[in-house]
């Protein structure tokens, strides 16, 4: 949206704002709203501004504003966290400037279902369209934005985000798709916090009621429980966030709903209900009075196990619905979602995603080459899994976390690269703090930083953090 002198609901927008140093700013495009604000482009790269607003109206400067974004400063917000403060309060208007790459576009842009872009060259898509136009589009709709796996590592990575400031004692508050930014480019899945304005300690923040519509938990929403923020609210918003981002339909909107909509015709009402945890959620194993029929079924198959748990867990009644305490950490949603991610196989013919070690694409029944790396813990239990596409010539990461176990500050770290060439495999040690040896049916175990390999099967025997010596089997599956 361009900014006019006009604005969209006949109130005047500002075309331009000084801050307190007198730099002036000539606000450009609008990139993201809520109920509590908007955010801006200016024509200073990389400086965006955000504008408080009320019942839809720019905020007034005021002294408790400028404090309040000058207090968030002084929070213990750990000093390499991708979350953007104010670098300078407003004279003029409630708001402040703050940094943002100018790379960068909001996940509700990111991962919008667009019905109108242009189609896919996809043979696959096409012969689904037509036998059902609509999942025909969220399909395309979904390796446009990067796939699954674009999905789950932008997710992962807004999670451990949310768990570091739970850890130092944080709320943020008022999470939504407006608020967390991603890489415009598919090639970077860096991810960035914005609007830090509520954040604060649990102490203060249980204080206050404050949500985005649609997402926010029911303690909060709820007239007569009436609730402030917590710990537990930000992860209700987070995984009501990923749910709708990945379906681009609310958790509980199902057949009940449908049906109170009709009969009370009242639609405000029954949204108030629906956020309150009047209704079933749409897949609740216990309960199947709301469910989401249609293209229900087709999400039931698209997520993995492991996350619909997660979702059962926040919203099911008798789980985390009402009783906070249940609701799956942002530490565990962190690491659900790096198990998933590392699970995630591309076709390369249809481009659809599947989960573990079959090498046919159960969209399109496909066979293609998979590599697929387990690590073992001393008992010999599977550690930790990881299957990917691969080519020949084709490199791939993989990531520390193999051996280490999953830790939220070494998400993009990399443990080796590996490489499928007319010689077999080969791999090479990145990571220099790690102590390797290497093995196949043929050699016996040797200390080096690379490998190569005629065999399909290598191990790996590694001594990571901790000095616990794990046994990664890597295989090539033609
Ligand atoms: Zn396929």
């Amino acid at each position: 949206m361009e900014i006019t002198e006009q604005g969209v609901d006949g109130f005047v927008q500002p075309t331009e704002c000084v801050d307190e140093f007198k730099h002036k700013y000539r606000l450009l495009k609008e990139i993201a709203r809520g109920g509590q604000g908007a955010v801006y482009r200016t024509h200073a790269p990389r400086l965006v501004i955000k504008l408080e607003l009320s019942d839809h109206r720019f905020v007034q400067a005021s002294k408790a504003a400028r404090d309040k974004y000058l207090s968030l400063r002084l929070l213990p917000i750990p000093k390499d966290l991708p979350i953007t403060l104010p670098l300078a309060v407003l004279e003029k208007y409630s708001g402040y400037v703050m940094r943002l790459m100018d790379d960068m576009i909001s996940f509700r842009d990111a991962f919008n279902c667009n019905g109108d872009d242009a189609p896919i060259e996809n043979e696959w898509l096409e012969n689904i369209a037509t036998q059902n136009q609509n999942i025909a589009i969220i399909c395309c709709n979904l390796i446009k934005h990067g796939g699954m796996r674009r999905f789950w590592q932008a997710y992962m990575k807004t999670a451990c985000l949310l768990a570091r400031l739970h850890e130092v004692g944080l709320v943020y508050c008022d999470f939504s798709a407006n608020n967390v930014f991603i890489s415009d480019s598919q090639e970077f899945c860096n991810v960035w916090l914005i609007d830090a304005d509520n954040l604060d300690f649990e102490e203060n923040t249980c204080q206050h009621r404050v949500w985005t519509p649609g997402i926010g938990a029911p303690e909060i929403i709820d007239e007569y429980v009436a609730k402030g923020c917590t710990f537990y609210s930000d992860c209700y918003a987070f995984a009501a966030t990923l749910f709708q981002q990945l379906t681009h339909h609310h958790p509980f909107e199902g057949e009940l709903f449908d049906e109170q909509v009709e009969e009370l015709d009242d639609i405000v009402q029954v949204e108030y209900l629906r956020d309150c945890g009047e209704y079933p959620w749409v897949f609740d194993t216990t309960d199947d009075s709301n469910i989401w029929s249609g293209d229900g079924d087709f999400y039931q198959n698209l997520i993995p196990p492991r996350l619909m748990a997660l979702l059962n867990e926040t919203f099911s009644a008798e789980e985390g619905l009402f009783h906070k305490q249940r609701r799956p950490s942002m530490a565990e949603w962190a690491y659900s979602l790096a198990r998933s991610l590392d699970e995630t196989v591309r076709c390369p013919k249809c481009q659809m995603e599947r989960y573990g070690k079959k090498t046919v694409c159960p969209w399109c029944d496909h066979e293609h080459p998979l590599l697929t790396i387990t690590s073992y813990s001393q008992n010999g239990e599977i550690w930790w899994q990881l299957a990917h596409e691969i080519e020949l010539g084709q490199n791939i990461s993989i990531p520390l976390r193999l051996v280490n176990g999953f830790k939220v500050r070494e998400i993009d770290e990399v443990a080796f690269t590996m490489q499928w060439t007319a010689n077999g495999i080969y791999i090479h040690k990145t990571k220099e703090s790690l102590s390797i040896e290497f093995a196949d049916r043929k050699m016996g175990r040797v200390a080096a930083s690379g490998f190569e390999t005629t065999e399909d099967t290598l191990y790996i025997y590694c001594l990571g953090n901790g000095n616990t010596a794990k046994r990664i089997e890597v295989r090539l599956i033609k």
